[in-house]
């Protein structure tokens, strides 16, 4: 699965919504999340990100490592 961090807290561009296929993110209070069961890691949400919020779980920088679970936390509290 795709991840969104940090860059996106507070911005919530919206750029990769409009890119994603499966329509897997969504929107949270101060940022966007990605749904971890749904995202077919397709990558096209990445490169159009103005801030480069949005990495593949394997690639997400370490002090943003938190945002793995952020991502899948925000959908289990739904
Ligand atoms: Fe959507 Fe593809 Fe990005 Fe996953 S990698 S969130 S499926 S655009």
């Amino acid at each position: 699965t795709y991840v969104i961090a940090e860059p996106c807290v507070d911005l919530k561009d919206k750029a990769c919504i409009e890119e994603c296929p499966v329509d897997c993110i969504y929107e949270g209070g101060r940022m966007l999340y990605i749904h971890p069961d749904e995202c077919v890691d397709c990558g096209a949400c990445e490169p159009v990100c103005p801030v480069e919020a949005i990495y593949y779980e394997d690639d997400v920088p370490e002090q943003w490592g938190a945002y793995t679970k952020a991502n899948a936390d925000f959908f289990e509290e739904l």
